[in-house]
């Protein structure tokens, strides 16, 4: 992939895909394709053909996604199987017939069994039943994996896939019940401080066990895969490091600077206990994580500060 290679990055208005886009345009790859939503549906099979056939793109990163955390998972079990699917089949297979050298295909962590053995590694996938808060999800990125290992067995196509543990950022999405944990937290912390509210409720139980990535050391694995990964095998971005939902609410209040007492709801689900990332395929690789939680929280609630804060 050289400097002047059309890049398409589907997704790239997201946390993923904007922190992508940031990433190569700040490593001189000036030619990146992008499409608005409004431009473009991606669940549209034919529009996305089209596309491909016109703008020729010679590498591809999707990035593109219906995402949510544990309740929209489990509020939009037909959203999130049936659009996924969607996206990436159109992706991938306009990708291939129109030429694409090569394409990256972006997963989660949640592929993987709930009782996986922990660190867990590539070789997890498909051994037990997924996490029924978001095993519609998963079963969308599952086919993703199996269709990029299909294109390259069957056309040697060089597709490959990377499974991202929990990411936070810039332009994640803050909204109070369909977000995730992070930027869930941030908000919640945020608007009781500025309202004086002397209480915070917090989801669960505070046990479960978490990896969080900065999206900015995402897209930095991103372009070391694009540039040196191409194997069948899916692999795993992690930062190798967890801290229980408790730790984190008790970092985000002092990250927000609120004063208050935080509650449990012990009504809402705690999702799969413990999901931690075995990195040695990507480290081994050369490639690690840089950005410490806490740093990366700090720029996480100044952007939220300026975007939505006010
Ligand atoms: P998951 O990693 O797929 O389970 O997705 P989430 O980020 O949605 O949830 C992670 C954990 O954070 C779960 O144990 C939730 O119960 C817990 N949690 C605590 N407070 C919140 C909240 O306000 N929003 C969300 N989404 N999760 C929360």
């Amino acid at each position: 992939m050289s400097k002047e290679d059309k890049i398409y990055v589907a997704g790239h208005a997201g946390l993923v895909g904007a922190a992508i886009v940031r990433k190569l345009q700040s490593q001189g790859f000036m030619n990146v394709v992008m499409r608005t939503h409004k431009e473009l549906d991606l669940t549209r099979q034919q529009d996305v053909e089209v596309f491909f056939l016109q703008e020729k793109p010679l590498f591809v990163i999707v990035a593109a996604a219906k995402v949510g955390g544990i309740y929209a998972n489990d509020t939009y079990p037909a959203d999130f199987i049936g659009i996924n699917l969607q996206i990436q089949t159109n992706v991938i297979d306009a990708a291939h017939k129109s030429g694409v050298k090569k394409l990256l295909f972006l997963g989660s962590s949640c592929i993987y069994p709930k009782f996986a053995p922990q660190p867990i590694k590539e070789e997890s996938l498909l051994t037990g039943p997924l996490e029924p808060t978001n095993e519609w999800y998963a079963i969308a990125k599952i086919a993703g994996i199996k269709m990029c290992q299909a294109y390259r067995l069957q056309y040697s196509w060089d597709a490959i896939s990377g499974m991202p543990t929990n990411l936070y950022g810039p332009h994640d999405n803050f909204h109070p019940e369909n977000s995730h944990v992070l930027p869930a937290l941030i908000r919640r912390f945020h608007e009781a401080k500025v309202s004086g509210l002397m209480e915070v409720v917090v989801w669960g139980t505070g046990s479960p066990l978490r990896e969080f990535l900065h999206v900015d050391d995402l897209a930095d694995a991103v372009l070391f895969l694009m540039l040196h990964y191409s194997e069948i095998s899916h692999i795993n971005v992690g930062s190798g490091k967890e801290v229980t939902i408790k730790e984190l609410a008790e970092l985000v209040k002092e990250v927000v600077g609120y004063e208050g007492q935080l509650t449990w709801d012990l009504s809402k689900p705690d999702g799969t206990p413990r999901k931690l990332m075995d990195n040695s395929k990507l480290e081994s690789a050369g490639w690690h994580a840089k950005i410490p939680l806490r740093e990366g929280l700090i720029d996480t609630y100044k952007w939220y500060v300026e975007n939505y804060g006010k």
